[in-house]
């Protein structure tokens, strides 16, 4: 276990002189969800401070002092992560980005807009498209902040046509773990100068250093979307036409799978029905819903064709145009509330996201229902077809805790060891945190875990910066 120190009375004085009496709380000040994220099921642990800093000189101000006594810091920004990112699992200080959250300015010539890392996903879109332009990048949970996107790399459901964050990142000013300043990637879109510093940065989950500034890239807005929902008769089906859609040569912006089960609970829990579940006179047992967008309707609707094409080949019954905006944002509404439904659901929840070739969807989710059932826990999945990443959520009902995480680990181990078989990855855009750090050390091998320890130490020698999580073992 690294060796840290307690704060101590002059030290909280030192911190709350660098931020404000007002932008920090202390002891019983602060609030339970600085103890944990989205996933308190993976354990919480109260911070003995919470500061919010409003620059990167201040940022960097805590970091020295914390560096030079010894103080983990753990960085939260919306607090929205789902494996335990921001869980201050030693203690210390809580560094909240939420008051960095000023957009700082544009560059219409370059496309390009620099921001503060606790602007919100939502307000920078909203932003964004008051300039006709769009920023790409669309995690399901909108509230996230920027930082925290860039930090666990997020993906969303535009991925299969406009990348994850990684893509949209820039440049960036960070803190390292010992207070000093560095700037990383030119704000130009080529560079082969040296390793990319940034990109290690990008989706290290606040392991390595802290993000205070970003300049972000953005596109122009495509002017037109329309989304279309493709009912089939089953899962293995419904996913069985997403490599036709992908060589058709149609270039989707998204290509979203869900189970009809999910669906009925989300049309009882929201009251919103827009899915039919009945088509052609035939029951609906699973759906594809896949976005074209571009500038020009005529366009897509041609591109449409095509689609209509291929999916009946593939066994869709039929084709269903969404292109009324009201339609479209109910559709889009319960496709968004599918987390929320699942949580409400279930007493106990744990969830993976795991990424797998897209021709072993069906045969990977096949698995998981089937262990499900062999350790009496309910599996429950959709997620972004296009690209392999699956959203598969475990809950239990009538169980205490512990007793459902023990069959939760099985679940996931069991889980996790067919995903390496089929050349998978552990995360396809929530992160390690401290709740998936198993799973990673297994899929990837001691000789690329120690490789990414070696790193992190590097950065952080004391190990002060978020311990616990990524690849950092606090037993170690
Ligand atoms: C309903 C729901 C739907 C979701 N859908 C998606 C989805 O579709 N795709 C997806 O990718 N994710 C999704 N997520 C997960 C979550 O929204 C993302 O992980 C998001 O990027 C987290 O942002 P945050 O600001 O809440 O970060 P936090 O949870 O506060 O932190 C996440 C990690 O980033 C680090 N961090 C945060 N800010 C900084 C910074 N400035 N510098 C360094 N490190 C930092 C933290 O230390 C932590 O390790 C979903 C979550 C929910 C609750």
């Amino acid at each position: 276990m690294s060796d840290y120190n307690k704060l101590t009375p002059k030290l909280i004085d030192q911190l709350v002189a660098i931020v404000g009496s007002d932008n920090c709380y202390v002891g019983d000040e602060i609030a339970e969800d600085y103890s944990h994220d989205e996933m308190p099921i993976y354990g919480s642990q109260a911070p003995e401070i919470v500061c919010l800093p409003a620059s990167t000189e201040e940022v960097s101000r805590i970091m020295k002092l914390c560096y030079d006594n010894t103080i983990p810091v753990t960085v939260r920004g919306a607090g929205t992560g789902l494996a335990g990112g921001c869980t201050p699992l030693c203690g210390g200080v809580v560094l909240s980005t939420m008051r960095m959250d000023k957009i700082i300015e544009y560059d219409m010539n370059n496309l390009t807009v620099r921001i503060q890392p606790g602007v919100r996903l939502c307000d920078l879109a909203a932003d964004a498209l008051e300039h006709d332009l769009m920023y790409p990048p669309d995690p399901g949970e909108k509230t996230g902040s920027v930082g925290g996107n860039v930090s666990t790399n997020a993906g969303g459901m535009r991925a299969v046509k406009y990348g994850t964050t990684r893509d949209y990142v820039l440049a960036m000013t960070a803190v390292l773990p010992n207070g000093e300043v560095v700037e990383l990637g030119p704000a130009v879109t080529k560079s082969s100068s040296g390793y990319s510093l940034l990109h290690l940065i990008i989706g290290s989950e606040g392991t390595l250093a802290i993000i205070t500034e970003l300049t972000m890239k953005l596109i122009p807005n495509p002017q037109v979307s329309i989304s279309f929902i493709l009912p089939f008769e089953n899962i293995e089906e419904a996913i069985g036409s997403v490599p036709s859609i992908k060589l058709a040569g149609l270039n989707p912006q998204s290509i979203e799978f869900m189970e009809r089960d999910i669906v009925d609970s989300s049309a009882n829990y929201t009251g919103n029905d827009i899915f039919p579940t009945v088509v052609q006179g035939r029951e609906v047992g699973a759906y594809i819903l896949v976005t074209l967008d571009g500038n020009d309707e005529d366009e897509i609707m041609q591109r449409a064709e095509r689609l209509m094409e291929v999916s009946e080949e593939k066994g869709a019954y039929d084709v269903l145009v969404v292109n009324q905006p009201s339609i479209r944002d109910a559709v889009w509404e319960a496709r968004s509330a599918f987390l929320t439904v699942i949580e409400a659901e279930a007493d106990l929840l744990d969830e993976m996201d795991v990424v797998v070739p897209v021709d072993r969807i069906a045969e990977f989710l096949e698995y998981v229902h089937g262990v499900g059932v062999e350790y009496g826990v309910r599996i429950r999945s959709f997620g972004h077809a296009g690209d392999g990443n699956l959203h598969i959520y475990c809950s239990g009902n009538d169980l205490d805790r512990d007793e459902f995480m023990a069959l939760s680990e099985k679940v996931m181990e069991a889980a996790y060891k067919k995903c390496t078989e089929l050349d998978g990855q552990v995360s396809g855009e929530h992160g390690i945190g401290h709740a998936k750090k198993q799973y990673l050390r297994s899929s990837v091998g001691e000789t690329l875990y120690g490789l990414m320890g070696d790193i992190k130490t590097i950065f952080d020698p004391k190990h002060i910066l978020n311990p616990g999580k990524v690849c950092h073992d606090l037993e170690a």
